[in-house]
C-alpha cells in the first residue's frame, strides 16, 4: 500500500483537468505538463504545479517525451503518473520506465498494455477465453494472396484493420475482390504513418452492427468487476460522436451475456485497473469481441453518472494498492454495482459540419456553456479568449446529461446544447442537436451506420 502525495498527469485538455479534479478530492497534489504551444491552455492553470516540457520539440512530441516527463516527475517528488487517454496511455515502454524509476503508473501493467495494444494479440486472448470473435485472420497478413483467399473463403464485404490501430484510423472496407489490392496498399501506408507499423489483418465486415462496450475494473487481489455497458454506435468514420449508457435497446439477457464475456476475458488475463472491452452486436443479437482499450476512455463519464462510481478515483485507489473490499473503494462485490437512469455524452468539437467536419481554429471570442440539473461538463481548452490551435485533437468540451429515462436525458441534452453560445470558432453543436432529436436516435434502434446513412443530420 502506498499513499500518493503528488500525481502528475502526462496529458492535456479535458482529461488532464478531469484527473486533477479526482486527485484534489482525494487530497492529492497535482502536477500539469504543458507544451510551448499550450502555454495558455486551460489545463496548465488547473493543477497545483505546472511545468513546460519538450522545448524545441513538436506540439504533440512534447507530450510523448518519455524521458523528459520522467525527469520532471523525479525532480518534483511525484509519486505516480496518470497518462489519461491517447498520447502515452497505451505505450508499454512508458509504463515500464515509470516502474523502473519507482513511479507508479496509474493504469494496467506494461504486459497488459502490450498485449491489448496489438489487436491481433487481443483477438487471440479473446479466443483463448472462449469469447466469440469476428471471423478474421489469426495473424497479420503477409501478402495480397492471403487477403484474396480470405475473401474467397468468407465472402465480401471484409475490413482491413491496422494491428496497432486506434481512433478509427487504419481501417478499409472492401466490397469486392477488385478493390482489394489498392485498399491493402492504402491501409498499410495509413498504418505506417499513423502508428509506425504496417501490420494489418482482415475481418469479415459486419453490416449495421451496434457498438457495445463494457467498463471493467480490476484490483490487485485478482477481483474484476464490470460497470455495465455503453452504446457507442453513433459514429462518424468509425469514431464515436455520441455515447449512451446503458444501451436503450439491448435485451437484459443479452446485456448480461456481454458483460459476463467481458469479465471472463479480463479475469482470464488477470487485468488490473480500468479497461474497456468492446464488442459489435449484429441485428440478430450475435455479439463479437473487437478490442480492449487498456485505459480510461473519453466516454467514461456516462458510466460514472449511471453507477455513481468515480472511475478515475478508483483507478488512483487501485494504483495505491487498495482492494475493492476496502472502505476507500467500498465495492466488495458485483452486487454493489447498480445503474440508475440514463446518461448521454456529446463530444463538442471545433469542427465545421458544413465543411465536412474540417477542424476550425482561432480565438474563442465568446464562450458560454449550458448547464443545469443533470448536466456534467468536462471542459478542455474553452474560455472566452482561448486560442484554438491546429496542433491537437478538436475536442472542446464534453457535455453529458443524466435523467431517470432516456427521453428525458435526450431532452435535457438538446436543451443544454441549445444554450451554448460559442463565437469565433465553428463547432459541431448544430449537428449534435440534429442527432439527439432524430426519431431513430430516440427510438434507441440505431447502429453504426446511423450518421453516414442520414443526410438530414448535416443540414
Ligand atoms: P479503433 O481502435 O480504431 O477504435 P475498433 O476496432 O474499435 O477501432 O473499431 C472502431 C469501429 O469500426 C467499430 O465501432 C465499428 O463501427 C467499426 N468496425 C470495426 N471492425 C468492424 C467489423 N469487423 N465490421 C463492422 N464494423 C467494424
Amino acid at each position: 500500500m502506498r499513499t500518493f502525495n503528488k500525481v502528475l498527469v502526462a496529458n492535456r485538455g479535458e482529461i488532464a483537468i478531469r484527473i486533477f479534479r479526482a486527485c484534489t478530492e482525494l487530497g492529492i497534489r497535482t502536477v500539469a505538463l504543458y507544451s510551448e504551444q499550450d502555454h495558455t491552455a486551460l489545463h496548465r492553470f488547473k493543477a497545483d504545479e505546472a511545468y513546460l516540457i519538450g522545448q524545441g520539440k513538436g506540439p504533440v512530441e512534447a507530450y510523448l517525451d518519455i524521458e523528459g516527463i520522467i525527469e520532471v516527475a523525479k525532480r518534483n517528488d511525484v509519486d505516480a503518473i496518470h497518462p489519461g487517454y491517447g498520447l502515452l496511455s497505451e505505450n508499454a515502454e512508458f509504463a515500464r520506465r515509470c516502474e523502473e524509476e519507482g513511479i507508479v503508473f496509474i493504469g494496467p501493467s506494461a504486459e497488459h498494455i502490450q498485449m491489448f495494444g496489438d489487436k491481433v494479440d487481443a483477438r487471440a486472448a479473446a479466443v483463448a477465453a472462449g469469447i466469440p470473435v469476428i471471423p478474421g485472420t489469426p495473424e497479420p497478413i503477409a501478402s495480397l494472396q492471403e487477403a484474396i483467399l480470405f475473401g474467397k473463403e468468407h465472402g465480401y464485404p471484409i475490413i482491413i484493420k491496422a494491428a496497432s490501430g486506434g481512433g478509427g484510423r487504419g481501417m478499409r472496407i472492401v466490397r469486392e475482390q477488385g478493390e482489394l489490392e489498392e485498399a491493402l496498399d492504402r491501409a498499410r501506408s495509413e498504418a505506417r504513418s499513423a502508428f509506425g507499423n504496417t501490420a494489418v489483418y482482415i475481418e469479415k465486415f459486419l453490416e449495421q452492427p451496434k457498438h457495445i462496450e463494457v467498463q471493467i475494473l480490476g484490483d490487485h487481489t485478482g477481483k474484476v468487476l464490470h460497470l455495465f455497458e455503453r452504446d457507442c454506435s453513433i459514429q462518424r468514420r468509425h469514431q464515436k460522436v455520441v455515447e449512451v449508457a446503458p444501451s436503450v435497446s439491448l435485451p437484459d439477457d443479452l446485456r448480461l451475456r456481454i458483460c459476463n464475456a467481458a469479465l471472463e476475458l479480463m479475469k482470464n488475463a488477470g487485468y488490473v485497473n480500468a479497461g474497456t472491452v468492446e464488442f459489435l452486436v449484429t441485428p440478430d443479437h450475435q455479439f463479437y469481441f473487437i478490442e480492449v482499450n487498456p485505459r480510461v476512455q473519453v466516454e467514461h463519464t456516462i458510466t460514472e453518472m449511471i453507477t455513481g462510481i468515480d472511475i478515475v478515483q478508483t483507478q488512483i485507489r487501485i494504483a495505491e494498492g487498495y482492494a475493492f473490499r476496502d472502505p476507500e473503494l467500498g465495492i466488495p462485490s458485483q452486487e454493489n454495482i447498480t445503474t440508475n437512469g440514463f446518461a448521454i455524452q456529446c463530444r463538442v468539437t471545433t469542427e465545421d459540419p458544413r465543411q465536412n467536419f474540417a477542424p476550425d481554429t482561432g480565438r474563442l471570442l465568446a464562450y458560454r456553456s449550458g448547464g443545469g440539473f443533470g448536466i456534467r461538463l468536462d471542459v478542455g481548452n474553452a474560455y472566452p479568449g482561448a486560442d484554438i490551435t491546429p496542433h491537437y485533437d478538436s475536442l472542446l468540451v464534453k457535455v453529458s446529461s443524466w435523467a431517470l429515462n432516456f427521453s428525458q436525458a435526450s431532452n435535457k441534452m438538446l436543451r443544454t446544447l441549445r444554450e451554448f453560445r460559442i463565437r469565433g470558432v465553428k463547432t459541431n453543436i448544430s449537428f449534435l442537436e440534429n442527432v439527439v432529436q432524430h426519431p431513430d436516435f430516440l427510438s434507441g434502434e440505431y447502429d453504426t451506420s446511423f450518421i453516414d446513412s442520414r443526410q438530414e443530420l448535416f443540414t
